[in-house]
């Protein structure tokens, strides 16, 4: 790119010894920080130091500048482009937050429409199609029914292109840094990636107190994805969808005994308890023991509702209803996950009873570890070690209730 043709749009653009291009990030300045230099490098990528490290939010910041540029087709950028009637109208695809596209309708004079959509959601594409129409009055060509149904099923074959093609770039971009898929984790400048609903990252930054929404997230080290095994995938560990700002703790513990309050008949005092539970299970990596909540009471009590409903507000739920010890091993080495067990398969004697009462006995500290023997085929054991360190709720009596039921 010519220092000239950037000096048309951004006429304090100058070149750096490296021979990149700068000049002030305009998109900064109009949100009132000064002087921030965007970074236009030799092969097209731009950067805006605002967005340092965080290279999605990067390119979504950047995207009117690269626009402006003409440098729509960013190699590292998921980009389609369909051609339909012989150019009476145009459909591009390109990258945007959070699972969604952005969809530009246009032929080669004007734009016709531009939204940021879901393409599997039929709504969304609807009212796209519909924004096209809307600005027929300004000489652009009328769509019969026959081309809107065209319209509509080319983009929904954009959809899974569009997959497809993002896939084989995030692919590429890794480049040579390891991808380390995590559920959760702190990285060195003190940002927290939390994995949420959706193959999503929630990603507090402390320094600028915001949260913000990423498919993965790249360091100097790594690149950091959220978890994608088949649990996962089919829904298996509860996830919230996105954050929301709680206000104080105590609007907070009212909001979680109120939850518990329509699901759940407990008396007063194990309820306000049950509700610090919860909450205590979000920061259960930051202390060094944590409580067990367990249900007693008659059959047919209610334990089980309570401890599911309780249950389901803690830090990624699991619900075990009858847990083999290895299987308890895999998804807290994976997950670590607030596991709400049945005790329905404790059978006295056991082999597996045993695992379990080993991992519940000692699981309640980070330091202790479980040693698990198995016996080899030629009868020699092996020895493996794991923490099992996580919030656990039981329900003690559910066996009896499911031979009841
Ligand atoms: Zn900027």
């Amino acid at each position: 790119m010519r220092l000239d043709d950037v000096r048309v749009h951004y006429p304090d653009a100058r070149h750096e010894t490296d021979g990149s291009i700068v000049f002030e990030c305009p998109l900064c300045r109009v949100e009132g920080r000064l002087g921030k230099l965007v970074k236009l490098y030799i092969n097209g990528a731009i950067s805006c130091p605002t967005y340092a490290g965080m290279p999605d939010a990067n390119r979504e910041h950047c995207r009117p500048i690269r626009e402006t540029l003409g440098q729509i087709s960013n190699p590292r950028q998921a980009f389609i482009e369909k051609v339909l009637f012989d150019g009476k109208l145009i459909l591009e695809v390109a990258q945007a937050e959070r699972g969604k596209v952005r969809l530009v309708a246009r032929n080669c004079v004007s734009v016709f429409n531009r939204d940021v959509i879901s393409l599997d959601r039929a709504k969304e594409r609807n009212d796209f199609i519909k924004g096209i129409l809307e600005v027929d009055d300004n000489g652009i060509p009328n769509f019969d029914d026959k081309q809107l149904k065209d319209i509509d099923q080319v983009i929904k074959q954009l959809g899974d292109e569009y997959d497809r093609v993002s896939a084989a770039i995030d692919a590429e971009d890794a480049g040579d840094k390891p991808t380390v898929k995590v559920i959760s984790k702190m990285l060195d400048d003190g940002r927290i990636l939390e994995q949420i609903a959706g193959g999503m990252f929630a990603v507090y930054d402390p320094q600028r107190g915001e949260v913000a929404y990423h498919r993965k997230v790249e360091t100097d080290e790594a690149v950091y994805r959220p978890l994608d095994d088949d649990f996962v995938l089919k829904g298996g560990l509860f996830l919230p969808e996105n954050l929301i700002e709680y206000g104080d703790e105590a609007t907070l513990d009212a909001e979680i005994e109120a939850c518990i309050y329509r699901h759940s008949d407990v008396p007063d005092r194990e309820r306000r308890l049950s509700a610090r539970y919860a909450r205590l299970t979000y920061i259960a990596d930051l202390l060094e023991e944590i409580s067990y909540l367990r249900a007693t009471g008659e059959r047919g009590s209610g334990k089980s509702r309570y401890i599911c409903t309780t249950g389901m507000i803690c830090l990624r739920p699991i619900l075990v209803t009858s847990p083999s010890a290895a299987s308890l091993y895999r998804m807290m080495d994976a997950y670590h996950p607030t596991l709400i067990i049945d005790e329905c398969n404790l059978a006295v004697g056991n082999d597996d009873t045993q695992m379990m009462m080993m991992v519940l006995n000692s699981g309640f500290q980070r330091i202790a570890d479980v040693s698990r023997c198995e016996k080899g085929n030629d009868g020699q054991q092996t020895v493996r070690m794991f923490s099992p360190f996580g919030p656990k709720l039981i329900d003690r009596d559910r066996a009896v209730h499911q031979k009841v039921e």
